[in-house]
């Protein structure tokens, strides 16, 4: 990777903006320059990139001029406003909210399981859901060998997933323990997310279609429920999936060993398994807990954690960007 490229975080002051740039920084990516925008509220303040003082600037029409990358992550009204116009600009846009995700037009996109599906792209790039992400990256591995027939997911997911007013909701309530900010108490209680007339929250048709528009498996059978809990960073998921064909744990195991971006820690009996504090601050997928489902041949059972700003939103957009420079697309 040897051309370097004008970065723009848009949003750069929240949860994930914050967690790009220090994921740009550590993967060491080919910088040449980078721009932070936000809102007006934070122009004119400073973060540091390897060591240099960067001041955040309003994001306008105007931002995008000589940016090849911009990594959007300020929400889906901000994309459905300016990733057209950085598009137009031939600005190449990862963006991090659902707004585009299940345009057809658009290439959602996991390195690990399709990035041949960035081949198609016009300008604008989707980053998947955070739940979505770490659940695919193994998906995708038991697809590969054995076949999926069905798939059945509960997620347990951290509140720095709903951005810095969650996180800020959580931390108010365990200090005034009468405080309820909102229909649920979030601090020692478990809630979900708004759920619609479908009978389904947001969050759970999400990890239903994104799952099958990046697997290209538009009728995958998938049954999701998704639970927020008090828990500051890292997601974890309880998965269950019907295989096409017979499998062995102990060959599960090494499958997964052997995949990239994931990593099995699987020692039950020692107590040894991820958890979410456990995989804070890590990149990759972590897996625990493989075991068959008694009930039903040919189903297993995994744990599966990752921490939700790195794999679930920053470090995935950025290996996008990493994957569009191996692959020659800019
Ligand atoms: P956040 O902490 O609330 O940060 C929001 C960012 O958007 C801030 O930098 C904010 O800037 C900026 N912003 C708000 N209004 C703006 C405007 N009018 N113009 C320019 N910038 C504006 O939220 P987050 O958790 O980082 O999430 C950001 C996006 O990533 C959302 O679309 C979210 O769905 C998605 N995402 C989040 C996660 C996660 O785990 N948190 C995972 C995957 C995807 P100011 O500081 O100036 O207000």
């Amino acid at each position: 990777m040897s051309k370097s490229l004008n970065i723009a975080i848009v949003g750069a002051t929240g949860l994930v903006g914050r967690t790009m740039l220090k994921v740009l920084e550590e993967r060491d990516f080919p910088v040449k320059n980078i721009k932070l925008l936000a809102s007006k509220s934070s122009a004119g303040k400073v973060m540091k990139f390897k060591g240099k003082d960067i001041k955040v600037e309003e994001l306008k029409k105007t931002s995008f001029k000589g940016i090849d990358v911009a990594l959007f992550s300020a929400g889906g009204e901000i994309s459905k406003k300016f990733a057209p116009i950085a598009a137009e600009n031939k600005t190449i846009v990862i963006d991090n909210s659902s707004y585009f995700r299940l345009d057809k037009e658009v290439p959602l996109v996991v390195p690990e399981v399709n990035p041949h599906h960035l081949k198609k792209h016009n300008y604008i790039i989707a980053n998947p859901n955070c739940s979505t992400i770490q659940l695919l990256v193994v998906l995708n591995a038991i697809n590969k060998e054995y076949g999926i027939n069905r798939v059945v997911c509960s997620t347990y997911q951290s509140i720095s997933g709903a951005g810095q007013k969650g996180v800020d909701k959580l931390k108010e309530e365990i200090a005034d323990t009468n405080k309820v900010i909102g229909n649920h108490r979030i601090a020692y209680n478990a809630m979900f997310h708004p759920i619609d007339e479908s009978g389904n929250s947001v969050e759970e048709t999400k990890m239903v279609l994104e799952s099958r528009k990046m697997l290209d498996m538009p009728k995958l059978r998938m049954s999701v429920t998704c639970v927020r809990l008090p828990i500051m960073g890292g997601h974890a998921e309880s998965v269950n999936i019907e295989t096409k064909k017979d499998f062995e744990v102990k060959n599960v195991h090494t499958l997964l060993n052997k995949e990239d971006g994931i990593i099995v820690i699987d020692a039950p009996q020692e107590e040894k398994y991820p958890t979410p504090y456990l995989v804070d601050g890590r990149d990759e997928v972590y897996v625990g807990r493989i075991r068959k489902d008694e009930s039903n041949p040919k189903t297993m059972n995994l744990w599966v954690v990752a921490d939700n700003l790195r794999k679930g939103a920053a470090t995935n957009a950025v290996q996008i960007a990493e994957k569009l420079l191996e692959m020659k697309i800019i």
